[in-house]
């Protein structure tokens, strides 16, 4: 018998193992507020999209003001002037030449459109290729094609008739990092791919696996050079998070086309971008109907969310946003630092604002036994960190201050104590 048949069907939550829900009033800053008056600091900016903090002032005064004003309308035929200034300003923050974008309201959404515009591309300037070439252990969402591009395993077990087949290549592990540049080669001069999608420097719910910026630059070498089309889905890793405002700035690269969303409205609403070079919409330019890009969703640049994007490029115009980020990559790289001395952890790893590292445990991967029972210390310790499995990961809101990243670590000490045994682990 059911103990808890919750009326909401929660996401990634098991609802026979997990009988209650954080109930959440307030946001502020770094720190979620609860019902029962209790204070939790944000350890990974609410699955990742929160980056100037919870309800930053600037944009819930964006919001409030557009809400008022025009709080939606159609895309097609229509446009409205927070669409207008976020696209222009995108196209002067993002890496130089793309030059239009398309709107939609996830990023998963952006991540399908991506996929429609190469296999748009190809089909409209009359060559056959379908093919997609992705890298191991990827998240690309989790929609039908988001699916198929990602990791295989028990997230879409039950769905794998529903996803296409595609070309995987290696995780470019330290090391090791020729191999995936030869089984790329391979796929590019092999396969004739339509495109090759990847996430840029860090994979993110894979376990937060972290490469090089020059493996980054050999791969979009590589594609360029047997035209086949990249495609940079920087929707955790754009806003700040590894360093640089996107992660392609540190390969020096230009994707053929790049996905944005979580902070692209600082994580107060949802918002997606897809932005594309010219010859990709030039494919679809044409008089005649059927090359129309047949997308869309009901909301497509909602101009709430625009307002909220705008309010979150306006703080990326002040120099005080940077030196936030450099200021908490700093502070990260301090606080991760005894970690690297002891034995109970292993790969301890940053990128930017985000660090890692690997419990050791013989029971290893994202069903392990562990992974809920650190979540639930974590919990006990007002403290909202998720671990992938046994990865443990800080991805905090930049305006994360000293004393919270002391929490979270001392946070994360204590749990690898705990679990030697000085205090046991609440199940
Ligand atoms: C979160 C994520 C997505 C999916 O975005 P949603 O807004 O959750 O649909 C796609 N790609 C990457 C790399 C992500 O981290």
């Amino acid at each position: 018998m059911p103990r808890n048949r919750s009326p909401i069907w929660h996401p990634f939550t098991q609802h026979a193992l997990q009988d209650e829900m954080t109930r959440v009033v307030r946001g502020n800053g770094a720190y979620l507020h609860t019902a029962d008056g209790g204070r939790i600091i944000d350890a990974i900016s609410s699955w990742w999209v929160v980056t100037h903090g919870h309800c930053h002032p600037h944009i819930v005064r964006a919001i409030q003001e557009q809400a008022a004003e025009l709080n939606q309308v159609i895309f097609a035929g229509h446009t409205h002037e927070p669409a207008e200034d976020v696209a222009a300003r995108l196209l002067k923050c993002a890496p130089p030449g793309l030059e239009h974008v398309f709107f939609s309201d996830s990023g998963s959404a952006s991540v399908e459109v991506a996929l429609k515009m190469a296999l748009g591309y190809w089909h409209h300037i009359g060559k056959q290729r379908i093919r997609i070439v992705v890298m191991q252990h990827s998240y690309h969402g989790d929609t039908v094609g988001g699916m198929s591009v990602g990791a295989r395993g028990v997230f879409n077990e039950a769905y794998g008739p529903l996803l296409f087949d595609v070309t995987s290549i290696p995780f470019p592990a330290t090391g090791r990092e020729q191999d995936t540049l030869d089984a790329l080669e391979s796929a590019c001069r092999n396969e004739v791919p339509a495109a090759f999608i990847v996430e840029p420097l860090i994979l993110g719910a894979g376990g937060m696996l972290m490469y090089p910026a020059w493996v980054l630059r050999e791969m979009k070498r590589i594609c360029e050079a047997s035209e086949v089309l990249f495609i940079a889905d920087e929707v955790m890793t754009g806003w700040g998070r590894t360093g640089t405002l996107f992660a392609c700035e540190q390969a020096d690269i230009t994707p053929d086309i790049v996905c944005y969303s979580k902070g692209i409205t600082g994580g107060a609403l949802p918002l997606a971008v897809t932005l594309c070079r010219a010859d990709i919409f030039d494919a679809h330019y044409s008089k005649d109907r059927a090359r129309t890009f047949f997308h869309s969703s009901s909301y497509t640049a909602n101009p709430v969310a625009c307002a909220a994007a705008r309010a979150n490029l306006d703080l990326w115009q002040d120099p005080e946003t940077r030196q936030r980020v450099a200021a908490i990559a700093a502070m990260q790289e301090q606080a991760i630092e005894p970690f690297r001395d002891d034995a109970r952890f292993g790969d301890v790893r940053q990128t930017g604002t985000i660090t890692a590292l690997d419990l050791k445990t013989s029971d290893a991967g994202y069903l392990a036994d562990i992974g809920p029972k650190l979540h639930a210390f974590f919990k006990d310790r007002n403290l909202l960190l998720r671990p992938l499995g046994n990865t443990i990961y800080v991805m905090p809101p930049y305006c994360a201050t000293a004393a919270d990243l002391d929490e979270i670590y001392a946070g994360i000490k204590d749990a690898a104590d705990a679990l030697a045994g000085r205090n046991p682990l609440r199940a």
